[in-house]
């Protein structure tokens, strides 16, 4: 198959996995995976499984990038914050379905290779922070929405306090170690006025959430 089909190919096998929002396959077909991917890997770039990036972290599968956008149900008004940045993959996929996303990552070499990513792509829209994202980004609360590219036991509450009455996070929760990767399940959490409703959707495995900073950040 040559590179250019290689993209649509994707899109097609991710409608026949039942991801049919157009908006959400548009903006995965106009994501060059390729740019998020390690040399080595590129010539896997569309192939729908998760890759190795650096500092030992993931890309994720473009399946559960795609599923996770579908259930954040955005908006052109929406500013998104996503905790994880690893490759940027996910952000650059959610940035024109938004106004803004706001994404956080712990380790600094991942986030400047990400930052240098949105900058080729011209996504303005996104804005970075080197932290633990765990304690969310309070200058910039609240929002409309909340993705966890990483997995939680429990979601934190102070997050689910950053959440706009109404908003939606999303985020996988269970156990990670290897023989408990399918103990994860992505759960989607909606802020009502004084009260989260909470639905339990597909199971995943993603990496550990990891508290505080990493040595070199
Ligand atoms: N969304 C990414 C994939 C993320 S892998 C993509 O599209 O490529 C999960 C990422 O979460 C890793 O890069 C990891 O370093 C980061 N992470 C883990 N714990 C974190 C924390 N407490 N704060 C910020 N980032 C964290």
């Amino acid at each position: 198959m040559s590179e250019d089909h290689r993209p649509i190919a994707l899109i097609m096998a991710l409608r026949k996995q039942g991801i049919l929002d157009r908006r959400v396959l548009s903006a995965i077909e106009r994501t060059p995976r390729e740019m998020f991917v390690e040399q080595p890997f590129q010539a896997s770039a569309y192939e729908n499984h998760a890759l190795p990036i650096a500092c030992g972290q993931t890309i994720s599968q473009p399946y559960i990038v795609a599923y996770v956008t579908e259930q954040l149900e955005l908006d052109a008004k929406h500013r998104v914050l996503e905790i994880g940045t690893g490759s940027g993959y996910q952000a650059a996929v959610l940035a024109p379905l938004c106004r803004m996303v706001y994404t956080i990552e712990r380790h600094r070499p991942l986030l400047k290779d990400a930052e240098a990513r949105f900058a080729a792509l011209k996504l303005h829209n996104i804005v970075t922070r080197c932290g633990d994202g765990l304690a969310g980004w309070a200058e910039q609360e609240p929002f409309d929405r909340i993705l966890l590219t990483a997995a939680v036991v429990e979601v934190p509450q102070i997050l689910i306090n950053q959440l706009k009455p109404g908003g939606i996070l999303v985020a996988p929760v269970g156990g990670f170690a290897p023989t408990e990767s399918i103990s994860q399940h992505l759960v989607k959490i909606i802020r009502t006025d004084g009260a989260t409703t909470s639905e339990t959707l597909i199971p995943v495995a993603f990496v550990p959430m990891v508290p505080g900073l990493p040595r070199e950040a």
